[in-house]
């Protein structure tokens, strides 16, 4: 048996804190907040009058489900009391000409409606999705299932397979992949968006990625009832049953080494915990930049383009909102000019963005007759004083200026709801690096804006030996499925006890 340290309960610290529990291992999880889940934050609010308002923080569209039903599977079964629910229409989008659709996980349902758009569409979509399938099928066990071990990782597979290399097509950018299969402007638009799952920039994240609306078209879109922060506290709760120990207020400040293997780590406190194995589920960014000596992994991780951030406001709104669905989606009229803000040098917040509202028709996280709005737009991370990629979301009077905005174009949009906010709060990227630890609020650590990006990405198994990554910011990469696989990758190169 092996003492094993997991810094951060994030989704990702957790998976693994269970899967190593359950080979044999003695786990300490050190969380520096006294929740768990991390960037899958949970807010509530109390409204006089009105009752209690649940707000998932962070994610709020579960893809992958399979994922979460191995992970469970493997550590002792489905947890009592958690549910995931399907969702249809996965999500509803609109466009800046007013036109729309509602997306639904059956390919055959979607193209006709894809069809109701612009005739031709659904031809476009199914000849995408199958190419989308062939990069699926290509990228899912050497690429996200597997530790990567850089540039070789491509090399092997363009030996052994290689038409899985022509489907991944490295070198080409999702946006050209969507130029090549669909006609319609507003079908790329919807295409595009898929780059910011990773945090990315459709004009130059790679084709790849196409694995990623594959995956919400073959495997739908999931829900939580009660919210997903729930399935943090599955996952905790898993953990713990196999003999975790999760610690609170237990902030790591460095991470030892002796004869230069991974020791133990140092509390802000002052305390040391010995161990055999530490697995970091904080950023990339501060195990490499203060927590451990790696200056190779710290240079490499200097080269790549940090993933954007977001920009949230929960309105607690009185009243039901028709035509409103679980997942919107609201595209501005150029959406490329969001991808020159975000990434721009310098970095500004978006004048015109997409507005993303989620809003759970569910009993357990609003009052009756009320609404949980969750809206979220792409923004540049943060970091004081403006530089690329960046803005400096602590400058007096952003904030609330920024919000106020973003409520006039929900209006401009159709989606006039400001009369009916009762309570409302902002969550700034500035907020986001403060609740979470992620450098600059960055969602996803690095980006995938570039063809070497994937093998940029901090690996799973560090060059400290002893010390592993696991979560968002290492691979395979952020979303709750693919840092919950992280989990799986790290627990197969720790091993069984
Ligand atoms: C606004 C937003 C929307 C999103 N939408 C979706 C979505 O719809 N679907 C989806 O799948 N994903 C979504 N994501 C991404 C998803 O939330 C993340 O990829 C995932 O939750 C990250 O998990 P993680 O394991 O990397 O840990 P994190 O969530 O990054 O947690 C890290 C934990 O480590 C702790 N920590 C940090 N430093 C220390 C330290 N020194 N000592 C001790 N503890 C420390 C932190 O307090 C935190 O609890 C979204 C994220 C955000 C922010």
């Amino acid at each position: 048996m092996s003492r094993v340290v997991v810094i951060g309960a994030g989704v990702g610290g957790l998976a693994a804190a269970a899967r190593l529990a359950a080979l044999g291992h003695a786990v300490t999880v050190c969380e520096a907040g006294d929740d768990v889940g991390g960037k899958l934050g949970l807010v509530t609010a109390d409204v006089p009058g009105l009752g209690q308002f649940r707000f998932d923080t962070g994610p709020s569209l579960v893809t992958l489900p399979g994922v979460f039903r191995e992970l469970f599977a493997d550590t002792g079964g489905w947890p009592d009391g958690l549910e995931l629910t399907p969702l249809e229409p996965t999500a509803r989008y609109r466009f800046a000409d007013g036109s729309g659709f509602d997306a639904t996980r059956d390919l055959d349902d979607m193209c006709a409606r894809l069809d109701a758009l612009r005739p031709g569409n659904g031809d476009d979509w199914r000849s995408f999705t199958t190419r989308a399938a062939r990069v699926w099928e290509a990228s899912r066990e050497p690429f996200l299932e597997s530790a990567l071990h850089g540039p070789s990782t491509l090399a092997s597979l363009a030996l052994r397979h290689p038409s899985d290399i022509a489907a991944i097509a490295p070198g080409r950018s999702l946006r050209a992949l969507g130029r090549r299969h669909l006609r319609d402007p507003r079908l790329r638009m919807f295409l595009d968006r898929y780059a910011t799952y990773t945090g990315s920039d459709p004009r130059r994240a790679p084709a790849a990625l196409a694995a990623v609306p594959y995956a919400e078209q073959a495997f739908g879109g999931w829900y939580v009832p009660g919210g997903l922060h729930r399935l943090g506290l599955a996952v905790r709760d898993r953990a713990v049953e196999r003999g975790a120990l999760l610690r609170h207020g237990a902030k790591v400040v460095r991470i030892e080494t002796e004869g230069g293997r991974a020791s133990g780590v140092q509390l802000e406190d002052g305390e040391h915990l010995p161990a055999d194995v530490v697995v970091a589920n904080t950023d990339a960014a501060t195990v490499y930049g203060s927590l451990v000596e790696a200056p190779a992994a710290a240079r490499r991780l200097a080269r790549t383009t940090p993933s954007l951030s977001g920009f949230v406001l929960l309105l607690g709104v009185e009243g039901r909102t028709p035509g409103l669905a679980h997942h919107n989606v609201l595209f501005p009229a150029d959406y490329d000019a969001e991808f020159d803000a975000v990434f721009g040098d310098p970095a500004r917040p978006v004048d015109d963005p997409t507005l993303y509202v989620s809003a759970p028709d569910d009993a357990a996280v609003r009052p009756d007759g009320c609404e949980a709005w969750f809206v979220l737009v792409n923004a540049p991370r943060h970091a004081p004083g403006s530089r690329r990629g960046a803005v400096d979301w602590d400058a007096p009077g952003l904030a609330p200026a920024y919000a106020d905005r973003l409520l006039d174009l929900l209006a401009e949009r159709g989606l006039a709801v400001r009369d009916r906010v009762r309570w409302s709060q902002v969550l700034t990227p500035a907020d986001l690096e403060r609740r979470t630890g992620a450098a600059g609020g960055a969602i996803y650590g690095t980006s995938s804006n570039g063809a070497t990006a994937a093998f940029l990405r901090p690996a799973n198994r560090s060059p400290v030996p002893g010390l592993f990554l696991v979560g968002g910011s290492s691979h395979p990469g952020g979303g709750l499925p693919l840092v919950t696989l992280s989990a799986q990758i790290v627990a197969g190169l720790v091993g069984p006890a």
